[in-house]
């Protein structure tokens, strides 16, 4: 049997900060992969530039059942950190929209400086693991198609449930549960809504049109909105607001859509009514909206109208149609679920991990970091600095 001073499942973006962090004290580190190659996520995120980080990290950007736990990780391992490393490799990256980083050319970037890192500090490790079982008896020991390895700390690094083809797997979980460490039940989140009936429909026939949009939850106690595009597909709706708002969703509730942010659709109106007078609202319209998007909305929410000039609908018409462009009120029957989400809602619970370190309360030498906590970021960078400074805590420690 061989032994290391600490194993880490999994090699994503948690895992390979840990063990990075680990090898830098000295400690002999081995990372047990399932993949057949490390870091797969990292690789396709962000469409292939990596989000890696954001300039604006900040714990309101984080769903948990304990808004406070990522608090302490997050000051001690920045965003300004984590760029000092990407800057120290040279790799060139500029911000999209909203303090989100990307790699200029490639998110192989990223991976590879992670790689060179934990070779730097001579981490093993083994892909295509299958750990058969995890025991503890002082020590930890570990059973894969590889044999048995032994270490003073195990730290659990596997992700969430999302994308299964990318390794999303519950072995965290199940491992949590093995010890009796609390789980807050997963969800899907950052994923798009689907519908059902005339919406499904609608969304079908704007399939790939995409608005800047205004989103809430409609009567929720939770008052977030996102201001952002959304995209109409064949299922539903997806684009950065909708994603946003998916993880503050629950099953039956509804949403709310202001397709017009940034102006007073009264007043537009108003003023296209004294402008235009002989026009269709609808052609008018199309100078604010896709056209095919206020087609679909006519025949919706005004198609008695369709044909009236706009002279003739009274200002009260116009005032009911201005509020359902400023709130249209749609309910999904639900998420396209983990095939597509980015991220995984709840995990284990914060409340059974020190924030300062990530090891578990009940078991010394247990430790779990990234995606498998119940702390999930937004869109735009966070869910890997998530992963970044959850690794290091441990990492220090282990
Ligand atoms: C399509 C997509 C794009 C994304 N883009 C971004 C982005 O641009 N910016 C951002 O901040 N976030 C992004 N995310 C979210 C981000 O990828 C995750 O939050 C982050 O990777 C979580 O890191 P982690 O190390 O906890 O888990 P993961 O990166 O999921 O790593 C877990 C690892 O554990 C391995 N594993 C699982 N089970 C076992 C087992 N039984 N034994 C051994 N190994 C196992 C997996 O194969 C995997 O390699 C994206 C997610 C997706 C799905």
């Amino acid at each position: 049997m061989k032994s290391y001073d600490v194993i880490v499942i999994g090699g994503g973006a948690a895992g390979l900060m840990c063990a990075i962090t680990a090898g830098k004290r000295g400690k002999k580190v081995l990372i047990l992969e399932r993949a057949d190659r490390i870091g797969k996520k990292i690789l396709i995120s962000g469409g292939g530039r990596c989000n890696f980080t954001n300039l604006n990290i900040s714990p309101d950007c984080y769903l948990s059942s304990n808004p406070h736990f990522c608090k302490s990780a997050l000051s001690r391992y920045t965003q300004w950190d984590f760029i000092d490393l990407v800057e120290k490799y040279k790799i060139v990256y500029h911000e999209k929209i909203h303090g989100q980083l990307f790699c200029d050319k490639s998110s192989k970037e990223i991976l590879a400086m992670l790689l060179k890192e934990c070779e730097d500090v001579g981490v093993k490790i083994f892909t295509d693991v299958t750990v058969s079982s995890v025991e503890s008896v002082e020590k930890y020991f570990v059973t894969s198609n590889y044999g048995e390895f032994s270490a003073a700390s195990l730290v659990i690094a596997t992700g969430g449930l999302s994308l299964p083809k990318l390794g999303g797997s519950g072995f965290g979980y199940e491992v949590a549960k093995q010890f009796g460490i609390n789980l807050i039940p997963n969800r899907a989140g950052l994923v798009p809504f689907t519908f059902d009936g005339d919406v499904k429909e609608i969304c079908q026939h704007l399939s790939g049109i995409s608005v800047k949009t205004d989103v809430k939850l409609f009567n929720s106690a939770t008052k977030i909105n996102f201001t952002e595009n959304i995209l109409f597909t064949h299922k539903g709706l997806s684009g950065p607001a909708i994603l946003q708002l998916s993880s503050y969703w629950n099953s039956g509730g509804f949403i709310s859509l202001n397709l017009l942010p940034d102006a007073d659709s009264l007043m537009i109106f108003k003023s296209l009514k004294t402008e235009f007078p002989n026009s269709l609202l609808r052609n008018k319209l199309s100078n604010f909206l896709p056209k095919r998007l206020v087609q679909e909305l006519e025949n919706l929410l005004w198609q008695e109208l369709s044909q009236i000039p706009l002279r003739k609908i009274a200002d009260e018409q116009l005032k009911q149609i201005a509020k359902l462009i400023n709130a249209w009120i749609l309910k999904p029957n639900g998420t396209e679920g983990y095939q597509t989400a980015e991220v995984t809602l709840g995990g284990v619970d914060t409340n059974e991990l020190s924030s300062k370190t990530m090891e578990a309360r009940k078991q010394p030498g247990l430790y779990f970091i990234g995606e498998v906590i119940d702390v999930t970021g937004h869109l735009g960078g966070f869910n890997f600095q998530w992963a970044w400074s959850s690794g290091y805590a441990a990492g220090q420690y282990v």
